[in-house]
């Protein structure tokens, strides 16, 4: 009997089971048996070796922009290159997708294994050819030694995993693996369990922070700033959980909560008081925007005029020119457009010119060291200046010392913000810190010299809504 065909099939099934298909390399199941053996022979001989899970950096990207068999061809490229930076000994793996894992064998220390990920990280920077195309992705790599970092299998994948988070979140290149990253990545984990009920159980509030006008001293309008009353953490602040609600795609419902939120609450203040509501960028990419923002307004009663949504950079600098386009569609439905947080970006200055802006809100990082260094001072007339020039009003955010307001003033900007002013406050206490400016105002407490009411009593809608 000819058992040829049969052993051929045979092998060609075991070989199935223990590669990838796309790219050939060795997948999951093989790479965890090699791994298996080698850390039984390291028991016996005092040797090392570690373990690098890699991420590439854009292939969705690419994978979206270009085409499933552009991304095809790019994993085998990448899978190529693999295969040019290891030893004989070493083994690369594909776990499927866009993840890879290297194992690396006999290191004599820690720094050879961030030599081979530096390595890897470089070659996978370099551009791809790609059919005539050049493709740019980057890479980052988790690692964990072995036996510092575990003695047994999954352990040591899981670790390496751990350890390429972290360095995603980071931005590094690559991370070894540390034992407080297990514990930091189950209290993110918890919170992220309690993010995702928090907006059903109604844990969110929304504070609000007065602005004033420089020249006048007349309030101007309220920023809404979210709050979480955690049950057992307490209050967390909005710099913990938004990133982690961008990141699990709850900002889309959050921030829609909001702005429906703000538009209520603000339709029973004085007519003459706008709100203002940050937006995040991934709220820009869920593409029903300007539909949700007009549905908040005439749910609400709100008049759009009396709505500024405040953005920052990134919005510009990812996608700019859909982003532009809803920016523009935003404006044409008569609500104001700020540039939040200025500054701190990337080319400032020239995102000014991108869109006209109703109003820049000059970073809190400037204003703090406004009476210290020469430099914040110069931004700071520098962008008032622009300003002006350009007809878009400044706000200086963080404003803590009548020296700095003084300062500001002087320099032409036009509105404040901060806690000189007052702190967020709850919806509750917004009649009250109107009614009692006025009252520190007039008595010329404030500063300044301007005469007249800055809200007349009558300027409250008939039946004010007490939020
Ligand atoms: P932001 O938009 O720059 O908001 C101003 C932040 O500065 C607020 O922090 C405010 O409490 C704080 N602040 C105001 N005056 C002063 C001052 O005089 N000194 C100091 N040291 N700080 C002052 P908060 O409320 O913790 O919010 C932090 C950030 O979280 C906000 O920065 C904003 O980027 C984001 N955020 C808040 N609410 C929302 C929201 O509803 N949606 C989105 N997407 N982001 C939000
Ligand atoms: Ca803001
Ligand atoms: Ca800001």
């Amino acid at each position: 009997m000819d058992v040829t065909e049969q052993r051929r099939a045979e092998a060609r099934i075991a070989h199935m089971a223990h590669h990838d298909a796309l790219t050939g390399l060795p997948n999951r199941v093989l790479f965890h048996e090699r791994l298996d053996e080698a850390l039984l022979r390291l028991r016996r001989q005092d040797e090392k070796l570690a373990i690098h899970y890699l991420d590439l950096d854009q292939f969705k990207n690419v994978n979206d922009t270009l085409g499933h068999p552009v991304g095809d061809l790019l994993l085998k490229a990448v899978a190529d290159r693999l295969r040019l930076c290891l030893r004989e000994s070493d083994m690369v793996a594909c776990f499927g997708g866009d993840e890879f894992a290297v194992l690396q064998m006999g290191l004599a220390g820690a720094y050879e294994a961030s030599d081979l990920a530096d390595r890897i990280v470089n070659l996978m920077s370099e551009p791809f050819d790609i059919d005539g195309q050049q493709v740019v992705i980057g890479a980052s790599a988790g690692i964990a030694v072995a036996s510092n970092d575990g003695d047994c299998t999954d352990l040591l994948v899981r670790n390496a995993d751990m350890a390429l988070y972290e360095a995603k979140e980071e931005g590094r290149i690559f991370r070894f693996f540390e034992p407080g990253m297990d514990t930091r990545l189950r209290v993110r984990r918890a919170l992220e369990l309690d993010l995702r009920n928090a907006l059903a159980a109604g844990e969110f509030q929304l504070y609000y922070q007065p602005l004033v006008i420089l020249e006048t001293g007349v309030i101007s309008g309220f920023e809404a700033l979210l709050r979480w009353r955690h049950p057992q953490r307490g209050m967390v602040p909005p710099v913990e959980f938004i990133p982690l609600a961008e990141e699990i795609g709850l900002i889309v419902p959050l921030g829609e909560w909001v702005l429906r939120q703000a538009c209520a609450e603000a339709a029973a203040w004085p007519r003459d008081l706008k709100v203002a509501v940050n937006l995040s960028s991934v709220q820009f990419k869920q593409g029903k925007l300007i539909e949700m923002v007009f549905s908040a307004l005439t749910s609400a009663g709100l008049p759009a005029a009396r709505l500024e949504l405040e953005i920052t950079e990134s919005i510009l600098l990812e996608e700019s020119k859909i982003n532009l386009a809803t920016l523009h569609k935003l404006r044409a439905l008569g609500v104001s457009i700020s540039m939040d947080d200025f500054g701190t970006g990337y080319s400032g200055m020239s995102y000014l010119r991108a869109f006209p802006f109703d109003k820049i809100k000059i970073d809190r990082s400037f204003i703090s060291e406004l009476g210290a260094s020469q430099d914040c001072m110069a931004i700071v007339l520098a962008i008032t200046k622009l300003g002006s020039s350009l007809g878009i009003r400044t706000t200086a955010e963080g404003v803590e010392t009548e020296e700095q307001r003084e300062l500001l003033r002087n320099h032409g900007c036009t509105e404040m913000q901060g806690y000189l002013l007052s702190r967020p406050m709850p919806a509750s206490e917004v009649k009250k810190f109107l009614t009692s400016h006025r009252n520190v105002w007039q008595s010329g407490e404030y500063g300044l010299n301007a005469q007249g009411p800055v809200l007349a009593e009558s300027a409250y809608p008939r039946d004010p809504v007490e939020p």
